[in-house]
């Protein structure tokens, strides 16, 4: 028999419930939120065009959810980096292994990123970036401050949230959860097997 789970888990995710300790975002406020972002990124840039590059591919679904909520002439483009480190912990080495497509030279670039840990990612990826765009500017989901080694500039936050491992709305542990609609805690004991 099920253990009993509250209401926001056992909606939509009855394949993985036992995994997940709490939600911590539901569908709801996060979708207000991203509204919120897609309104107030749409009044600072002002009607000039931007690339809006993806950090694939924990990015996919609140991506998706934010480019309908910019009202702005947009190109959209993805990064994917690879960091060493265990499943749950990034550590230094960070290398490209997809490129952005689109040029970048003369451009405003809006990195779009689901989450900022340490910030060695975002700084490695702001850096290489400066080096080729006009402008950097950098929107994420969810922000554990808390947890920041490396500083790191964030234009626009949808959450800041407390050091839990988190996943669901296109964040993964071992590429799975990804589908969940809301963000959840994940159970330490499902990372630590
Ligand atoms: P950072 O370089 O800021 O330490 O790590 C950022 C990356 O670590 C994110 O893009 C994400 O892939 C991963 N990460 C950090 N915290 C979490 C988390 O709570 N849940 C998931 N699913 N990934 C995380």
């Amino acid at each position: 028999m099920m253990d009993e789970q509250p209401t926001e888990i056992s909606q939509g995710a009855v394949y993985c419930q036992r995994d997940l300790a709490s939600v911590l975002l539901t569908a709801e406020q996060i979708a207000a939120r991203v509204a919120e972002l897609g309104r107030q990124i749409t009044r600072d840039y002002g009607g000039q065009p931007v690339v809006v590059l993806g950090v694939l591919n924990g990015v996919v679904v609140f991506l998706a959810d934010l480019l309908r909520h910019l009202d702005l002439p947009c190109e959209v483009d993805f990064v994917t980096l690879a960091s060493y480190g265990s499943s749950t912990v990034s550590s230094g080495e960070i290398t490209l292994v997809r490129e952005p497509r689109l040029p970048l030279e003369g451009k405003r670039v809006l990195v779009v990123e689901d989450i900022v840990d340490t910030g060695r990612t975002l700084a490695w990826l702001v850096n290489w970036l400066r080096e080729r765009a006009a402008e950097v500017r950098v929107c994420c989901l969810l922000d554990k401050a808390s947890r920041r080694e490396v500083p790191v500039r964030l234009d626009y936050v949808g959450f800041e949230i407390p050091d839990a491992f988190v996943v669901g709305y296109g964040l993964d542990f071992a590429q799975a959860y990804r589908n969940l609609p809301y963000v959840a805690v994940l159970k330490p004991e499902v990372y630590q097997r």
